[in-house]
Order: C-alpha cells, then sequence, then structure tokens
C-alpha cells in the first residue's frame, strides 16, 4: 500500500488525522469527506461515492503505479489529456498535462479539441465544469468520485431557489432607474453545475477566485446588490476590498428566514453572502500570522482569499492560488514566505524555489479531504479502463443544466483576472 507524501517545508509537522496516512480506498464506502480538513463537515447525502477501487490498484507501490500510468499514458497519447489542480499530490502533479487553479483548468479543458477524454484530477464541481465547457464528444473522467468539495455541498440548488423566492417577493423584479435589477446571483466556481444553471438563468455569473473583483464589478453593473454563494470569505474579503462597508454583507443562513436578517437590512445589503466556507482556508489564523512574524521577522505573508477577513486583513497580501505562485516566482531576492493556503501546493512552492524559505502558516498538515482522494490508484485504474476501451467514472451535467450553466460559465470566462502578481 503507498501512503501521502506529506511533509511541511522545514520541518515535519504533525497530521491533523493519522488516517491521511492510509490509502483514500479505505474510505470508499464510508459516508462523509474523509481525513483531512473537512473531516467535521456534514457531506450530504446525494454526494457522489466511489466503488472499490480493485485491489491491484491499491496493494500496488509507487513506483508500479507510475510506471503504470506512463505506459498506460504512452499507449492513449493525444487521445487523453490529464488536468491537475495545484492542491493535487506531487504523484499525480507529475502525470499532469495542464496544471493549473480551477480558473485556469476551466480554460484549459476548451483548448483541447483533438483530446477524446479529459482526466480531471481535481474535484467534481471541477469535472462538470469540464465537461460543460468540453466538445460533446469529449469525455470527462473524475478519478475518484468521492473527491468532492465540502464547500460546494454548502450551498444546494433547492436552498438557493429558496433564497431567491424569498428576495424577489422582498426586492421585487423592478431594475432602478439606471436599469439595474434588484439582485444578481454570483456563484463561486466551487458549486455543482445545477448553481451555476441557476445564474445563467437569472442573468449571473461565476466567479473564481481569480477573476472574483472583476466579476463584482460586472454584476454592480447590472444589478444593485449581489447574492453571493456558497463561500462568504472570498465574497466578503472581495467586496471589502471594492469597499463594500461590513454592514452591507449580511450572511444568509438558509435554514432561517429571511436568512437570519431583517427585511430593512436586506434592503441595505450590497451583498448577500452565503453562510458557506471552505475548511481548508478556515484553519488560517491570526495568531499564526502573529507567531510567523515574531519567528521570522521580514516574513512576507500571503493567504487565498477564501480565509476569514480578520486573517486577509492581518496578511501583507492575499490572492488565489495563481497570484501566490506568480508571487513567489516573482521575487528576485531570497524571500521567507509565510503561506495561507493547502499544504500540497505551499510544500511544491518550497521545493521548486529553493532560494526562497516557505512555509504554510498551518503548523498542522492538514490537506483538503477531497483532493486527497485522487491517488494515484484511481488515476492508473482509469487510465487503464480507457486502454480497455472503457470509460469509467464519467462525469455528465444533462444537457439543459449544461446550456444555462455554459452561460453563466462563458460571462466568466470574459471577466479577466483583475491582478496578476
Ligand atoms: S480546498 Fe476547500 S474549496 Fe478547495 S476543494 Fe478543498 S474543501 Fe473545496
Amino acid at each position: 500500500m503507498t501512503s501521502v507524501n506529506l511533509q511541511i517545508a522545514g520541518a515535519p509537522g504533525a497530521t491533523c488525522d493519522p488516517d491521511l496516512a492510509a490509502g483514500p480506498w479505505d474510505f470508499d464506502t464510508v459516508p462523509g469527506y474523509g481525513p483531512g480538513a473537512s473531516i467535521a463537515d456534514v457531506a450530504p447525502p446525494s454526494a457522489p461515492r466511489q466503488g472499490t477501487l480493485p485491489a491491484q490498484y491499491r496493494e500496488a507501490s509507487e513506483e508500479e503505479l507510475h510506471a503504470r500510468i506512463v505506459a498506460a499514458r504512452a499507449t492513449l497519447g493525444s487521445r487523453v489529456v490529464v488536468l491537475g489542480h495545484f492542491y493535487q499530490r506531487d504523484e499525480i502533479v507529475q502525470h499532469a498535462d495542464f496544471l493549473g487553479d480551477s480558473f485556469q483548468l476551466a480554460n484549459a479543458a476548451q483548448t483541447v479539441p483533438d483530446a477524446e477524454t479529459i482526466v480531471f484530477c481535481g474535484v467534481h464541481f471541477m469535472a462538470e465544469t469540464a465537461d460543460v465547457l468540453a466538445k460533446d464528444d469529449q469525455a470527462v473522467i473524475l478519478p475518484n468520485l468521492a473527491a468532492g468539495c465540502s464547500m460546494a455541498d454548502m450551498a444546494d440548488i433547492d436552498s438557493v431557489e429558496e433564497a431567491w423566492a424569498q428576495l424577489s417577493a422582498l426586492y421585487g423584479e423592478e431594475p432602478d432607474a439606471d436599469g439595474r435589477v434588484p439582485v444578481i446571483p454570483v456563484t463561486y466556481m466551487n458549486s455543482a453545475a445545477d448553481l451555476k444553471a441557476f445564474c445563467g438563468r437569472h442573468g449571473g455569473i461565476v466567479c473564481t477566485s481569480s477573476n472574483a473583483e472583476t466579476v463584482l464589478e460586472w454584476a454592480f453593473e447590472r444589478g444593485q446588490r449581489v447574492l453571493f454563494f456558497p463561500d462568504q470569505h472570498l465574497g466578503r474579503n472581495t467586496a471589502k476590498k471594492m469597499g463594500v462597508p461590513l454592514e452591507q454583507m449580511p450572511l444568509w443562513n438558509p435554514r432561517k428566514p429571511l436568512g437570519g436578517s431583517t427585511e430593512d437590512e436586506l434592503l441595505a445589503a450590497k451583498v448577500l453572502l452565503w453562510h458557506g466556507f471552505c475548511s481548508v482556508h478556515k484553519r488560517f489564523t491570526v495568531d499564526q500570522i502573529t507567531r510567523a512574524r515574531a519567528d521570522h521577522p521580514g516574513v512576507r505573508v500571503i493567504v487565498h482569499p477564501e480565509c476569514p477577513a480578520p486573517v486577509v486583513d492581518a496578511a501583507d497580501e492575499a490572492g488565489s492560488t495563481d497570484y501566490i505562485r506568480k508571487a513567489v516566482a516573482a521575487a528576485t531576492e531570497p524571500t521567507t514566505f509565510a503561506i495561507g493556503t493547502e499544504i500540497n501546493m505551499v510544500n511544491r512552492l518550497a521545493a521548486e524555489y529553493p532560494q526562497h524559505t516557505i512555509f504554510c502558516l498551518d503548523p498542522v498538515v492538514c490537506p483538503c479531504s477531497t483532493m486527497y482522494r485522487i491517488h494515484p490508484g484511481y488515476l492508473a485504474w482509469v487510465l487503464e479502463e480507457l486502454v480497455a476501451g472503457r470509460v469509467v467514472n464519467q462525469v455528465r451535467v444533462p444537457d439543459d443544466v449544461a446550456a444555462d450553466a455554459r452561460v453563466a460559465l462563458e460571462r466568466m470566462l470574459a471577466a479577466k483576472p483583475k491582478v496578476s502578481a
């Protein structure tokens, strides 16, 4: 059995869960997100499950799996393209034709028209997005169907439809004197395809952490306010940076009438923030930043905008995974970086840029529970199945949902990232 390769830059760190040393297949039939940062989040009953991975892949060594993946890829040639997210483990990233954040990988899915199959080494909503953007005859495969996203699961279509009905009753549907409708829905890329479709149907748009500010500008040109889901922190951090006061950003709790706010609060609101969060980025704290500054005078602290607002405020910079990567690459002098994002990416940066000292703000190694589910065993399995002429773990978005989702995604792809380090 192969184990996960989790080391923190500079010093080995304690992991948040001893089960991380096990193979992800040990959790294939267990409800929930499995070990890692989302272990305490409640997975909806509808969350996709993965069937049992054949023993030959569970029992193979890391070296054997690597060789089998390389051989399968050589046989398949340009018929297959592998996309890899920055948060994937190194044993997966080394096989990726394209490595990127969700925005870059959504773009990449559109630029591989010759591939019959896109193997998406990321999480479920990303594979859905690739399926929406890919050609009709291209298949998108997620190597482990249990690689969901606990944040994406915090907003479901029924809850969003219910919120929309309450907001429509309160705000009406008439535009103001400037032609701006009462509310524009904006969904983070980290959401199910039916929520992207909801935005497409209701004049809304998708955003990523790379282009959230551009997208909010787009939305405010067309609407008096924004319903932002599912990540409250990205919505709050972005709108705050644009000058929206915190008191005009009420939280929408889908379990409470009017989301837990009064009518007056909602009428004064500029951004309604869905009660969702990323359990990876919620782990970062102001205390960690204080400690990093005390231990490493001159340290440059960069965090992801999925972190809570006080953490973003205490950091030197905040930006998407691609922003963080470019900021490190652009540093010309040896620099100490404390990074607040997923551990696999931080470790990779530390290895790629040995001239810098790079460490994760969180001293406890706690990867994303669902990115961790993509193990080389699953990648070898889906590729060898393709060699045998079988497509397994295909992610398909129904045509009607895909058509509406594509509208919102194409608006997003036209909204280029505002800041580039
Ligand atoms: S890092 Fe957070 S937002 Fe990204 S896939 Fe994991 S749980 Fe979801």
